[in-house]
């Protein structure tokens, strides 16, 4: 994986992750490809959260996911994992523009899935970038943002990028994640949420994760998830 930080934000450290009790399945229960699976390795994890289990063979069958699990319930590779299996089934490579697009409503959380996309990520031939707003220029993001297989952005500088960035083409995009959906509605990105999907093909496949389940919640839900095609996955404890 070819990683790049196109805006900086600050690090923040990771949460502490406890085992919870009982049958745990390993990662290597699922069809991943090697790389993968060596990067998982790689970077300690073996087994799966509920959360994980619940959604990533639902999102590998190529299904929209809507999911509720609290905060350190292992959300990120719940689709982190999906996501990059699907790219790398399809061959998508460097070259081959936008394929998948991670919306997380701060830098810290946009940051944090980057970190996580990059360290279990790196055996695949894939670019990741993570466009935020920070203190780079905007026309400096424009020469990268364009290169990027897989962003991962907070909604107001993505929108930007899709109303100015001349060859930024979301149009062969196919998977599409909303983490902490709940948040990005709450500091007020309705708007240009919509609008970011506006830009979107119909035919993508979309992960949403919400700690809560709210009307609003649903709303996007229905604006963003293919119809009979949409796996429910709630965990109510934390991990
Ligand atoms: P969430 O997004 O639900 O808040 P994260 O994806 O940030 O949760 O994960 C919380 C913590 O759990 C992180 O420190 C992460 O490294 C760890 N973690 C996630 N999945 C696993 C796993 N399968 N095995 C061990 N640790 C994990
Ligand atoms: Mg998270």
């Amino acid at each position: 994986l070819e990683a790049q930080v196109v805006a900086t934000a600050p690090a923040r450290g990771t949460q502490p992750f406890t085992e919870s009790t009982g049958d745990r399945q390993p990662f290597t229960a699922l069809p991943l490809s090697q790389r993968t699976t060596r990067g998982l390795t790689g970077g300690g994890f073996k087994t799966m959260t509920e959360i994980q289990v619940a959604a990533i063979p639902h999102a590998l069958a190529g299904r929209d996911v809507l999911g509720a699990a609290k905060t350190g319930s292992g959300k990120t590779l719940a689709f982190l994992v999906p996501l990059v299996e699907k790219l790398y089934r399809s061959r998508i490579t460097f070259g081959d523009g936008l394929a998948a697009l991670v919306i997380s409503p701060t830098r810290e959380l946009s940051l944090q899935i980057f970190e996580v996309l990059r360290e279990f990520g790196k055996h695949h031939q894939l670019s990741a970038g993570l466009i935020t707003g920070g203190k780079k220029e905007f026309r400096e993001e424009q020469a990268s943002v364009i290169k990027m297989n897989i962003l991962v952005a907070t909604p107001g500088r993505l929108l930007q990028h899709l109303e100015q960035t001349p060859g930024f083409d979301p149009s062969l995009l196919q998977v599409l994640v909303l983490d902490e959906a709940d948040r990005i509605l709450d500091m007020g990105f309705r708007d240009q949420l919509n609008s970011i999907l506006e830009y979107l093909p119909p035919s993508r496949q979309t992960m949403l994760f919400s700690a809560t389940q709210t009307k609003s919640i649903k709303d996007l839900a229905r604006l963003s998830l293919r119809k009979g095609n949409v796996e429910y996955v709630a965990v109510r404890a934390g991990k």
